[in-house]
């Protein structure tokens, strides 16, 4: 099976069982929305992310929360604040992926947040170091908490490989933490969470693509994923871009990917741990805030406020003219099929 039909086999058995007549019209409401370029929308996210904390113990040099770049207040949801948010997203929304600037482990009702949502039929996900994956009670409760996915980033197959970017990581933590979860899964005959290693491919690890290979094998994982770099804006990219071109994300305007239009404010909402809601999760530091979700009247009311309108029409007309979107990463490739 090539990796292509694997993934649609994945994706078809992930989301299958999210598909209910109102999240499918939603969805559709959504596209269709975005095809006339409409501003303002009577639907609710389809995707959302949702960070529990911008805390984090590593000291990763590029992140804006490990490099210190980050300038907007350090702290954790509100897990009442949160639970409401989900109640409201979760008829509508396929996925609500836990991540953000920050480490989600640390947060201490992250995965009585993923048993709420999982418990209303979405999607769930968490992307992790894997540093807090220490005890048997954290994998047990892990594969409790109905979470669908765990993408554990791992940038090195040595010790000294990966504390090059993920300062303060121990590598045999990780691969016991995660040799630990999917033994708990398997005991558990559990099918869930999906286990996705992740290898962002940088100047001092891309020699070591075989080797992750052999890791990620030896491991079990469901999936491997290589992942071009990108910066945040820190002032040094250079010392960690790898030197063979073929791995690096492509940075220019003149990408033909560029000229894609961005379906972002019209399907997804990235909500940081204070309720701030901004347009995707690359808007680090709220340069392009919409509205808070847990003060300005809840999910429905941003999403289908003014400011979220604004926003759309804006990025309809002049994508280039804003600062966040003009040499946008996330429009282009960033994982690599090596
Ligand atoms: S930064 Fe990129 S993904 Fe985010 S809203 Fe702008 S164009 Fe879309």
């Amino acid at each position: 099976m090539t990796r292509t039909v694997q993934r649609a086999a994945y994706r078809l058995r992930a989301y299958g069982p999210r598909f209910t007549p109102r999240r499918v019209l939603n969805l559709a409401a959504n596209r269709i929305a975005f095809r006339r370029q409409a501003s303002r929308l009577r639907t609710m996210p389809s995707f959302v992310t949702l960070e529990p904390t911008n805390h984090c113990r590593l000291r990763c040099p590029l992140c804006p929360t490990g490099s210190g770049r980050i300038r907007r207040p350090r702290g954790f949801a509100d897990s009442s604040a949160v639970e409401r948010a989900i109640d409201e997203i979760a008829p509508f929304a396929f996925r609500i992926s836990f991540v953000g600037y920050g480490e989600p482990f640390l947060h201490r009702d992250l995965l009585a947040m993923v048993h709420r949502a999982s418990c209303r039929g979405v999607l769930t996900s968490v992307d992790t170091s894997g540093t807090l994956l220490k005890t048997q009670s954290d994998v047990e409760s892990i594969v409790e908490s109905g979470l669908s996915e765990i993408l554990v980033s791992l940038d090195g197959a040595t010790q000294e490989s990966l504390e090059k970017y993920r300062r303060n990581a121990v590598l045999e933590e990780v691969l016991q933490g995660i040799r630990s979860l999917i033994e708990t899964r398997r005991r558990r005959r559990r099918r869930s969470p999906s286990v996705c290693l992740q290898f962002v491919v940088m100047k001092h690890n891309e020699h070591e693509i075989p080797a992750i290979r052999r890791v990620a094998r030896d491991l079990g994982v469901d999936r491997l994923r290589l992942k071009t770099c990108t910066s945040w804006g820190a002032p040094d990219p250079e010392n960690y871009a790898p030197s063979d071109p073929a791995l690096r994300r492509p940075t220019s305007r003149a990408s033909k990917s560029f000229s894609r239009r961005c379906l972002f404010p019209w399907q997804a909402m990235a909500i940081d741990w204070d309720g701030t809601a901004v347009p995707c999760c690359d808007d680090w530091d709220e340069s392009v805030p919409l509205g808070n979700v847990f003060q300005d009247g809840g999910v429905r009311s941003v999403w289908q406020g003014e400011r979220y309108a604004d926003f759309r029409r804006r990025i309809s007309t002049d994508r280039a003219g804003i600062p966040l979107c003009r040499d946008c990463p996330i429009l282009l490739p960033e994982e690599k099929s090596l």
